[in-house]
């Protein structure tokens, strides 16, 4: 995949700063506060209110400490300074404080797994109390590769497990659903997301304020073959259907769902004009420098 910066590759969202302040709410216009101040204004979030728009990056396995010096300092030179946007990085798990320290304040800092409850004899493992030791707010889970890959096959309920775990200790997550090229094919697209989606449902109850979606078609990951606009509208609107049916009008109108898949600077904005789409999660393009091209399509909602 493409390069990060120099040299990192890719196949293929609010933390605290390197000052220590976390990053805003969720609520556009709101001004920029500190994580708790964010925390409890969601929980206060009613029914029609504006969703910031989100852009999360997908590191994957790629970079080093000099790959990421040099990128996060172009991320903290160029981007722009809004509360009309939240960005996160996810960044490999050896370089999340490294990655912290280094990256602008008002940018939060995402972990790309974690165990699915607390500590013990699970030699290898990382568990969502160190991550947020650390300073890490975010973590993504669910993403396809962990879900197909055939060394990880993680399930529907592990994921589910471990998201719950996760936001139980304070970190939120990015919840990755989506269908195999297959299951498009064959038109279970919106029955596989339902499931995955109700997987989640079974067992978090009716707080979804620390969950963002990330609806990424595992065909456009990494593929250069970006969904439509309209196809990937078609999906997000089936998710807040869902969400409103099976959770709360509530939720369903103030959880983010983000598209991923192949998204670039030249695709990002067609996509952000849609009404559903209230953000990314990108892979491979943030890894480079111009992944601020698309933290500034939040420009289409404004
Ligand atoms: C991802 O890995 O979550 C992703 C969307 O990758 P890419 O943008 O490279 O398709």
């Amino acid at each position: 995949m493409q390069a990060f910066v120099t040299g990192f590759s890719a196949s293929g969202a609010a933390g605290r700063g390197n000052d220590g302040v976390a990053a805003k709410s969720h609520i556009r216009g709101a001004p920029h506060v500190t994580h708790a101040r964010r925390v409890a204004r969601v929980a206060t979030l009613s029914m029609g209110a504006d969703r910031v728009f989100f852009v999360g990056g997908n590191w994957k396995c790629n970079g080093s400490k000099s790959e990421i010096k040099t990128l996060v300092e172009s991320f903290n030179k160029d981007a722009p300074t809004t509360s009309d946007v939240e960005v996160v990085v996810g960044a490999p798990l050896p370089y999340l404080e490294y990655t912290r320290g280094l990256l602008r304040s008002d940018w939060g800092v995402s972990a790309q797994n974690c165990w699915i409850g607390k500590g013990g004899a699970y030699t290898g493992e990382v568990t969502a109390d160190m991550l947020a030791d650390v300073g890490t707010d975010w973590v993504i889970l669910g993403h396809s590769e962990r879900r197909n890959l055939p060394e990880l096959k993680e399930s529907d309920a592990t994921i589910a497990t471990k998201t719950v775990y996760a936001i139980s200790k304070g970190v939120s997550v990015m919840y990755c659903i989506g269908e195999l090229l297959e299951e498009r094919e064959s038109g279970q697209t919106i029955a596989v997301c339902e499931r995955q989606l109700k997987a989640l449902g079974d067992v978090i109850g009716s707080d979804w304020s620390k969950i963002v979606i990330a609806y990424e078609p595992v065909w456009a990951i990494g593929t250069g073959k970006v969904a439509t606009p309209e196809q990937a509208e078609e999906v997000h609107e089936a998710i807040r259907k869902w969400l409103a049916a099976n959770v709360s009008q509530q939720v369903a109108d103030s959880t983010r769902i983000l598209y991923g898949g192949s998204v670039s600077p030249a695709n990002c904005d067609e996509l952000a004009k849609k009404p559903n789409i209230d953000g990314f999660l990108v892979g491979g393009a943030s890894l480079k420098p111009d992944f601020v091209k698309i933290v500034e399509s939040y420009k289409q909602k404004v």
